[in-house]
Order: C-alpha cells, then structure tokens, then sequence
C-alpha cells in the first residue's frame, strides 16, 4: 500500500466558521498516519472524512493555541475508547507539556492505548520510520511553535531491460543491491536514483530561516496564510504569513505542490489567496484548502 495524501479536516484560523472548521490535516503516508494541528472538532472532521481512529499513528503539534490542539482531548479520548491496536507518538514543543497534559487528561475516561509524549527541544530530527524521518525546525509566533518536515531517503529504482541484458535475474538481483556489484556489473549500470519524496508541514509563524529550511525542495508544502497581502502588517505584527509571501517562500524553494490554509475569518473570497500567490510567482501546483479536500502527494520526480 502507497497512498501518500493530505487529507483536510479544518481550515480556520482562530475560529471556526460556517465553512471552515478549526484547523486539522492526516497525512496518510503509505500504512502511517500523521494527524498535525487538530482544532476543536477534529473528531467529527475525521468521521466526516473517513479517517478512523486506527488511522492515526503519530501526532504532531506545532504550537499550543486552540485553533491546533484543542481536538487533542477528543482524539486522544476516541483513540482509547476504539482500543487502537498501536502506540501512538505525540510530539509538540516541549514548553507546552502542561497544556498537552491538560488536553490529554481534560475529562475522566479508560485508558487503553499506549501514548508515548515525546516533547520537541531543538531543531533536527526526531524520528525515523521505514519510509521517512521526521525533523522540526522553530518558527517565530508569541507562543513557541515549531514546523514538521518528513523526508524519505533517496534509493535506486532497478530496470528490468537493463537487468535482462546483462543476464542478472531472480536472487542475483538482490546480490547486487546488497553489494554494489555482481560479476563486473555495477549497481549504477542496472538502476537510476529513486528521489526520496517530502513533505513539509508550516503553521504559525511569520517569516523566518526555519520557514525557508522545512519549504526547501518539498514535493508538497502545508502552509498557513492567515493573511492577504494588503494585511501584511497584521501578519507581521501577530505572527503569520500573508498568501504572496508562502508562495513566494514556496516558488524560492522549488515546492511542487503549495497548499494554503489556516484562513482568517475576514476574508469571503477564497479565490484571491490563489491570485495573490500566483501574483507572487509561484508557478506549481496550487491548492486552496477547503474542508474534507484529499491531496495527493505529487507523483514521484
Ligand atoms: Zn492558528
């Protein structure tokens, strides 16, 4: 199984609205779930978007205002209650461990499920799965706030023809990837680089270096754009990005495919975040989030 989508629960910034629940993103990333930013009414998105609670094996917080965190304690609570049969791992800036033990522990319930709480210090990597590791970079917001990046490790893809022509079949071919080469045949020869795919996850923060870090190279970057450009002063001053200046963050990067969400509830028109980031030159992929919406990771390089 290799469905790698960004599945979209909320998009609201600071309160939710008719159309907009608060923010909330699953990541399905081949078996692995990643849900990053849960808001209030993160439960019933997920039900909405048929994401089950099984569904969920890693949690990721990238600051502690309500608008990304406080669906942690109806998550937490239906990942217990539906008896999850994996741990769970959380991460969120270590300075906000009392809040994530508020919101784990918010109401009595039967705790069945193992949550391993591993608080994010410093930038750099956090984790390593089979298909990806897992590194935080800090933003810059009134509250700590760090971004999610996933990388998968560059491989090599082998060619049949190629393989065929210089008569190298069945357990042979794994010789050769273990050894690098096989009777005067090099791997080189036989395959071509496979690029590792990446994602990169930036909410709550106005411009900095760990923007620019987490975009770099991307194949899909989630990014907040609270703001229009005409707000541009608002964003800065309170700690967020306008629509023109993720997507110029993106097009610098070479992000294939840019998401913008975590809207403000001032603005009617969905379409002008879309102008203003092609205004701003970023030429790729373009996709304004709205509520329920599956994106696929682009396909491969
Ligand atoms: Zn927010």
């Amino acid at each position: 199984m290799s469905v790698r989508e960004l599945v979209v629960l909320g998009t609201a910034s600071q309160v939710p609205t008719r159309h907009r629940n608060h923010n909330g993103y699953l990541l399905r990333w081949d078996g692995q779930g990643l849900l990053f930013d849960p808001g209030e009414g993160t439960q019933r998105q997920m039900l909405r978007a048929g994401v089950a609670a099984h569904d969920i094996n890693r949690i990721c917080i990238t600051h502690f205002h309500g608008d990304h965190s406080l669906g942690l304690a109806g998550v937490i609570q239906r990942i217990n209650l539906d008896r999850v049969p994996h741990p769970v791992t959380a991460h969120y800036p270590a300075s906000g461990e009392r809040f994530f033990d508020r919101l784990r522990y918010a109401t009595a319930y039967r705790e069945t499920v193992r949550i391993a709480q591993r608080p994010v210090v410093e930038d750099g990597e956090l984790d390593r799965s089979t298909s990806y590791l897992l590194e935080a970079r800090k933003l810059s917001h009134p509250v700590e706030s760090y971004g999610y990046r996933l990388v998968e490790p560059d491989a090599r893809r082998m060619l049949p023809d190629l393989l065929a022509a210089r008569g190298i079949a069945g357990p042979d071919i794994g010789r050769l990837q273990r050894a690098g080469e096989l009777n005067g045949v090099t791997l080189d020869e036989v395959s071509e680089l496979r690029p590792g795919q990446r994602f990169a996850f930036v909410m709550d923060t106005r411009l900095c270096d760990g923007v620019h870090a987490l975009a770099e190279g991307v194949d899909m970057l989630v990014i907040e754009s609270t703001f229009l450009d005409e707000d541009v002063q608002l964003a800065t001053d309170h700690g967020h990005l306008t629509a023109g200046q993720a997507a110029r963050v993106a097009a610098e990067a070479n992000v294939r495919h840019l998401v913008l969400t975590h809207f403000s509830q001032r603005y009617t028109d969905p379409d002008e975040f879309a102008r203003q980031a092609r205004a701003a030159g970023f030429a790729g992929e373009l996709t304004i989030a709205r509520d329920l919406l599956r994106v696929p990771l682009p396909k491969r390089r």
